[in-house]
C-alpha cells in the first residue's frame, strides 16, 4: 500500500517513515526544499524510488498548497499528515503558527477529498495540548478531554498559541469528517513530550526540534547550578510515537478515534538520573540535587486505548533518555 508522510524532515516524521519502510508501504513525503528531500533519500541508501520519494510542499498554509502532492499514481491508500509548525520562536502566532497548522489540516483533507478518492485513511499528528487544561486539570486525561482554549485567546496570549494550534486544526478535521462525508476516516495521535533519538537531519544542534531541547539543555550544563521546575510531566518516546502512526493505518478498529499516546509522568529529575546512569561521562555538567516536583495530586492519565487497539509498549523514560543520542545523522548526547 502506498502513503503520502507530510513533514518528512522533521523529528517524529523520520522515525514514521522507518517504520513505514520496515513494514513494507510505498512512502512519499513532503518536505519544503529539494535540499530536505535529498537528505531523506541520501539517509535512505538501497531504497528504490517507488518505496520512497518526495514532494515539494513549501507552505502548508497556502491555498490548495496540497492539490498536487495528493495525486500519485498509483494513488495513495493513506496519507499520515504530521508537518506543523513546534516552536515558540512567532512573532506572528497567526501566520506563523495557527494558520500553518489549522489551514494545513484542513487544506490537505479538501484536497485528498477532491483528488485522491482512494485513500481510506488519514492519520494526524494531533497533541497532548489539544486535551491540556491548564487551568483546571480534570481527575483523568483520556481521549474524551478537550483543551477549551478559544481562537481568541491562541491568537492573542502566547502561551496559548501552540496548544491553541492543535486543538483547533485537530477540531478543524473532525468536524471536515462530520460535514463532508469523504471517502475516507481519520485517527489521530496525541502524544504529549516526545523524547528519543534524533534520526532527521540536522543543520547544527540550534535547529534541534523543540521537545528534545530540555535534554539537550541538561548535558550542554544549563542547569547545573539547579534545575528548573519541570512544568510539563508527561512524556513519550519517539518511536512509540512513530509505532503508533502506522499502526493506526494498518489496524481496522483505528479509523475514528483520537490515542492519547502517553508513556507516563517525568520530571526534570528523573530525566537528570537518567542521563547520569546512562551516559556517566555528562556528570560533571548535571545538577548534583534535585527533587521530583510532580505533585502529589496530580492528574491520572488513561492510555489503555493506545495499548489495546494500537498493541503499543512504552518505552521506559531511562531507555529513551539514554538512547537521545543514537541518532544516525546526528548525536544529540555527544556534542
Ligand atoms: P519538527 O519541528 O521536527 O517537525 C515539524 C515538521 O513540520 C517539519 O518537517 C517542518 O518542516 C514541518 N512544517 C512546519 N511548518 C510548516 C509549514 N508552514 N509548511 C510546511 N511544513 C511545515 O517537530 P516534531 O517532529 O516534534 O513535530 C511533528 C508533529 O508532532 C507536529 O504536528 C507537532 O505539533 C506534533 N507534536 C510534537 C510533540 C513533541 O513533543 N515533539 C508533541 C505532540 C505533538 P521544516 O523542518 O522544513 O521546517
Amino acid at each position: 500500500a502506498k502513503v503520502l508522510l507530510t513533514g518528512g524532515s522533521g523529528f517524529i516524521a523520520a522515525h514514521v517513515l522507518d517504520i513505514l519502510l520496515e513494514h513494507g508501504f510505498q512512502v512519499v513525503t513532503t518536505v519544503r526544499s529539494q535540499e530536505k528531500g535529498q537528505r531523506i533519500l541520501e539517509a535512505h541508501p538501497g531504497v528504490p524510488k517507488e518505496k520512497l520519494s518526495f514532494v515539494i510542499v513549501e507552505d502548508v498554509a497556502k491555498e490548495g498548497a496540497f492539490d498536487e502532492a495528493v495525486k500519485s499514481d498509483p494513488p495513495f491508500d493513506y496519507v499520515i499528515h504530521t508537518a506543523s509548525p513546534f516552536h515558540h520562536k512567532f512573532t506572528d502566532p497567526v501566520t506563523e503558527i495557527l494558520d500553518p497548522a489549522i489551514k494545513g489540516t484542513t487544506g490537505i483533507l479538501k484536497a485528498i477529498k477532491t483528488s485522491a478518492p482512494t485513500v481510506k485513511r488519514v492519520v494526524i499528528t494531533s497533541s497532548f495540548a489539544a486535551l491540556v487544561n491548564n487551568k483546571q486539570h480534570p481527575k483523568l486525561y483520556d481521549e474524551s478531554v478537550w483543551n477549551p482554549v478559544t481562537w481568541e485567546e491562541a491568537s492573542t496570549e502566547r502561551a496559548s498559541t501552540y496548544r491553541g494550534s492543535k486543538t483547533l486544526a485537530e477540531k478543524s478535521a473532525w468536524e471536515f469528517v462530520e460535514k463532508e462525508k469523504p471517502n475516507f476516516d481519520v485517527a489521530t495521535i496525541n502524544p504529549p513530550l516526545v523524547y528519543g533519538p534524533v534520526v532527521h537531519y540536522l543543520n547544527s544542534l540550534s535547529s534541534l526540534n523543540t521537545s528534545n531541547e530540555r535534554i539537550n539543555d541538561f548535558i550542554q550544563g544549563k542547569a547545573k547550578d539547579g534545575l528548573p521546575p519541570s512544568g510539563m510531566y508527561l512524556w513519550v518516546d519517539v518511536r512509540d510515537v512513530a509505532l503508533a502512526h502506522v499502526k493506526a493505518i494498518e489496524v481496522a478498529e483505528a479509523g475514528g478515534k483520537r490515542f492519547f499516546t502517553v508513556a507516563g509522568f517525568f520530571s526534570n529529575k528523573a530525566i537528570v538520573d537518567a542521563i547520569r546512569e546512562t551516559h556517566p561521562e555528562y556528570a560533571a555538567k548535571l545538577p548534583e540535587n534535585g527533587v521530583d516536583d510532580i505533585p502529589a495530586d496530580i492528574y491520572q492519565i488513561d492510555n489503555s486505548r493506545v495499548r489495546s487497539v494500537l498493541g503499543i509498549q512504552f518505552r521506559s523514560l531511562k531507555e529513551s533518555v539514554g538512547d537521545t543520542h543514537l541518532g544516525r545523522r546526528t548525536t544529540v548526547l555527544e556534542h
